[in-house]
This record gives structure tokens, C-alpha cells and sequence, in this order.
């Protein structure tokens, strides 16, 4: 097989004591997803069925990166999330056989640009251009199962400039992981290498061009990255 030009690399994700990377295919998110983020967003948080966005796996970026700051917003926004790795797949899972599909667990942002979001929504169309952008998924180290167990408690929590902004906890989950697995796979099948951010809890917000975000959950690799001028491109630039 030959290509009329070089392939992409692999967008790729470190694993915690282990030399070769997990491979990302697709990153799948779910919305609202803690009862008071759905408030803050202007939601009643019933338990309505869980619904899905995707961004491309390329949004990827490494523990530690600049992100230049995006066009087309002024409302740049953080959201941390837990993030199950899938090294399994299929479509209609069963709740019973979800956590057999996951590879391991990690701490991710899902940057959001709020107001092209908020207007796209407002209008009628889709919000892909809120949420699925260059570097709008940075992602830590991936910890495996068999070192931290299933996640299906403990804080998570965002802190900008040393400052906690988001502080919540795996347990207030409105849909657990099982669950967010079986619903998923009614749509799509899911394959290995694919991604699921879970849903941030309340307090997300804007950041700026020198701010530095750092986030974590109990018992996984922390995450940080800062933002940079929109014209940075890169480390010597
Ligand atoms: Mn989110």
C-alpha cells in the first residue's frame, strides 16, 4: 500500500510504566454529566439520557504542552475530566461487560471555546466548532487497570495559577462509566484505541494567555499545560 503523501502520525498517549504509548482512534465526550455543572450551564440535571460529542483524536495534547490561545472565541474554557482508555470494543455492551473494554483511566481537559458553543447551540447548529478544535483535548499519562483498579470514586479537581477552580469527585457522576458505555455503544461501536471524557463537574471557567492549568484525580498522573499567545508555534519559535 502506498499513499499520495506521508500518513499522519499516530496521535498517542503515554502509559504509566510502560514504554510503548496507547494509540488514540476517536475521543468521544459525554455532556453534562455532574448535576451541578448541568445547573451552571443552565440545566435542569434530571436524569435525561446521556448524550455524546466527538473531537478528533489529533486534538491530542501531551502532559506539559503550550496551547496557543484559539481563534474564534474570547471565552476560552477548562473542563477537567476522567477519561476511560478502551482497549475493547463493540456495539450494544452491556453494563455487565463494560468495565472488561477498559484499558486504563486518565486525567484530560476539554477545552471548550463557550461562546461559539452557546451561539452555535442557540442557533440551531451543531456545537463541533465549541468543542472539536486543534488542541482541544490535552491528556496525562494513562495509568492501566491492573495498577489503579476501576475509578468509580475519589476527587477531581482543576487548579489555574495555583488557584482550585473545580474540586468534585468521581462519585456525583449522573451516568456511572458502565452505564456511559452501554448507552455510547447503542450509537457507535466502540473500538480500541478510542477515548471517552466523562463529563466535568461545576465551577469551569475562562483562561487567558499566561495562564497555567494543572488538574488531577485521586490515584492517577496529574495533567498540566499552559496557555500561550495565539501566534506561538512552537517550542524555538
Ligand atoms: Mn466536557
Amino acid at each position: 500500500m502506498s499513499y499520495v503523501f506521508n500518513v499522519a502520525p499516530v496521535p498517542s498517549v503515554p502509559v504509566k510504566g510502560n514504554d510503548s504509548r496507547f494509540p488514540v482512534r476517536r475521543i468521544f465526550c459525554v455532556g453534562r454529566n455532574y448535576a451541578e455543572h448541568a445547573r451552571e450551564m443552565g440545566f435542569d440535571p434530571d436524569r435525561e439520557p446521556p448524550f455524546f460529542f466527538t473531537k478528533p483524536g489529533d486534538a491530542i495534547v501531551q502532559d506539559g504542552a503550550k496551547i496557543p490561545y484559539p481563534p474564534l472565541t474570547s471565552n476560552f474554557h477548562y473542563e477537567i475530566e476522567l477519561v476511560v482508555a478502551i482497549c475493547g470494543g463493540g456495539l450494544n455492551i452491556r453494563k455487565s461487560e463494560a468495565l472488561e473494554q477498559i484499558y486504563g483511566y486518565a486525567v484530560g481537559l476539554d477545552m471548550t471555546r463557550r461562546d461559539l458553543q452557546l451561539s452555535m447551540r442557540k442557533i440551531g447548529r451543531p456545537w463541533c466548532w465549541g468543542k472539536a478544535f486543534d488542541n482541544s483535548a490535552p491528556m496525562g499519562e494513562i495509568t492501566p487497570v491492573d495498577q489503579c483498579g476501576h475509578i468509580d470514586k475519589g476527587r477531581i479537581w482543576l487548579d489555574v495559577n495555583g488557584e482550585r477552580r473545580q474540586d468534585g469527585d468521581i462519585n456525583q457522576l449522573i451516568w456511572s462509566i458502565p452505564e456511559v458505555i452501554a448507552h455510547l455503544t447503542q450509537s457507535i461501536a466502540l473500538a480500541p484505541g478510542d477515548l471517552i471524557m466523562t463529563g466535568t463537574p461545576a465551577g469551569v471557567g475562562p483562561v487567558v494567555a499566561g495562564d497555567r492549568l494543572c488538574g488531577g484525580i485521586d490515584g492517577l498522573a496529574s495533567l498540566s499545560v499552559s496557555i500561550v499567545d495565539p501566534t506561538y508555534c512552537g517550542d524555538g519559535s
